[in-house]
């Protein structure tokens, strides 16, 4: 069954906040879906899959406001991989190239995934 781990990746200096702080490195698990959002057991919404972006300090880009400069990334793990691999390269090349979202590019992903298991 694939899994799909996503992590929170902080840039740390001292203009780093107390909640990105905290959030640096905590992982989510999903297996044979793809999440709308990511949730943090106490921080809550923290990043917005289909806008690809941090809702960690609410809007991401303010005047005056917070600038979240956190990243999410993300890895599959999966035994039957091999055998998707043509599959694959092709759905990552349209993802290198922009023609799909990251989200668009995972849910194909996942349901070849799912297709093939
Ligand atoms: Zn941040």
């Amino acid at each position: 069954m694939p899994t799909l781990t996503f992590t929170w990746q902080t840039t740390i200096d001292n203009k780093t906040c107390d909640k990105c702080r905290q959030l640096h490195g905590y992982e989510w698990f999903f297996y044979d879906e793809m999440p709308r959002v990511l949730l943090h057991p106490t921080l809550g919404l923290v990043w917005d899959m289909v806008a690809d972006q941090s809702q960690a300090h609410g809007l991401p880009i303010r005047r005056g406001g917070w600038r979240c400069r956190c990243i999410v990334t993300w890895r599959i793990n999966d035994e039957d991989l091999q055998d998707d691999l043509l599959e694959i390269r092709r759905e990552t090349r349209l993802l290198e190239d922009r023609l799909v979202t990251t989200t668009q590019f995972l849910e194909s992903f996942i349901a070849l995934l799912v297709g093939a298991t």
